[in-house]
């Protein structure tokens, strides 16, 4: 299916370095990006006019507690990730599943966890969302031939943090094997969440050495103030500030990758669903928050939220370019405020309103996402030779 998305008032490319593209339609044809610009858009399949409306890549939230299925069992609801989808996140990533109950503790059942994890999501996408799971939990254990064994069968994922270990020194040895064997390796931050198992703080991450410090600004509690420039200047962890975490510390990181020249490592995730609830907009909240409350631009954070997710995690998505996964956000100033772009309106401390979703290039809705404030400008299916009216459904 060809979709052709025209009139848009403005193209945010995903690259924080280059965060605009020139142009005001984006054509995907096969689940890809075959062009952004200008083109003709006779021969498409879906022609949607954006009426004016900002286009963003998808937004890859880098900390989902999926567990199976469309269920979250810590907030006993179905759905979430559907709903999530209507708050512009066109791509999970499982920040392991430790919210299964009863979840297995020895080798063999973390590994096997992983690896159903991993395939249950491997074609299921709920409301069209990619979710990435299979995140193997490090237990003390677990060998390099383990490691070995479960990147060959497509575990893509590790993650320190709940693991059986004395101290959180000891996963040190655990995430070098681990990486060892090409995984991408992610580590808790902060105060624990699991009672005696201690906060793990820049000492620990400078040991540890991780790809990915989950919710370096707390979760929810956050490390010493002093821990951040250390990781920043000592090591190349990427930075992901969540959600449901330290908003204080979430600016402080922000500014300091900034200051330092790290801010290609600067992902922003939700951390949910967890004790903090089910936030279907809580990535685009946190993209207004530091963009409001920092000197820097509404499109670096969203960058933050997209490309440089991709970037971590090896993803062929989070960038609107020629050849990337068509996962594309249509964005607006919400209805009834003050501000008449989505950009200005994120920079004033609003969330975007969202006009439609398109992921691997079918539009999941164009209209009203059932999440959002309604948008400013109306997009709208103006030609579509498939039959299918792309509205959300009545609610
Ligand atoms: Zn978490």
């Amino acid at each position: 299916m060809k979709v052709a998305i025209c009139n848009l008032g403005q193209i945010v490319s995903g690259d924080w370095h280059d965060p605009f593209v020139a142009g005001d339609t984006i054509v995907t044809d096969g689940g890809r990006i075959v062009s952004v610009g200008t083109a003709q858009v006779d021969d498409a399949d879906v022609v949607i006019d954006a009426g004016g409306m900002t286009a963003i890549p998808g937004l890859i939230d880098s900390h989902v507690h999926v567990t199976f299925g469309d269920y979250t069992p810590r907030q006993r609801t179905v759905g979430y990730l559907e709903s999530y989808l209507h708050g512009g996140v066109t791509t999970a990533i499982s920040a392991s599943e430790v919210h299964v109950p009863g979840r297995p503790r020895d080798p063999e059942g973390v590994k096997a966890l992983a690896i159903a994890a991993q395939r249950c999501f491997a074609d299921y996408r709920p409301g069209g969302m990619k979710v990435i799971a299979g995140s193997v939990i490090l237990e003390p254990d677990l060998t390099a031939v383990d490691f070995k064994e479960l990147v060959d069968k497509g575990v893509k994922l590790a993650k320190a943090g709940f693991g059986a270990v004395a101290t959180s020194y000891d996963y040190a040895p655990l995430v070098a094997d681990a990486k060892a064997a090409g995984l991408i390796t992610t580590c808790h931050t902060g105060g624990s969440s699991i009672p005696g198992s201690g906060a793990i703080t820049g000492d620990h991450l400078l040991k540890i050495r991780p790809h990915v410090s989950f919710h370096i600004n707390g979760g929810p509690t956050a490390m010493p103030d002093a821990d951040f420039a250390r990781v920043i200047l000592e090591t190349d962890i990427a930075l992901q500030v969540c959600t449901a975490g330290n908003l204080r510390t979430t600016l402080l990181c922000a500014r300091l990758a900034q200051q330092h020249g790290a801010f290609d490592r600067f992902i922003i995730a939700t951390d949910t669903p967890t004790g903090s609830g089910i936030m279907p907009l809580g990535m685009l909240y946190t993209i207004a928050h530091l963009s409001s409350l920092t000197e820097m631009p509404a499109e670096q954070f969203i960058c933050a939220a997209t490309g440089n997710n991709a970037k971590v995690y090896g993803l062929d998505s989070g960038f609107i370019a020629p050849g990337k996964a068509a996962d594309i956000v249509l964005i607006d100033a919400p209805d009834g405020g003050t501000q008449h772009s989505a950009l200005a309106a994120i920079k004033h401390g609003d969330i975007a309103a969202i006009g439609a979703v398109i992921t691997a290039g079918i539009p999941r809705f164009v209209g009203r996402s059932r999440n959002t404030p309604a948008t400013t400008r109306q997009a709208r299916v103006v030609r579509s030779r498939v039959t299918q009216d792309f509205a959300a459904p009545a609610h």
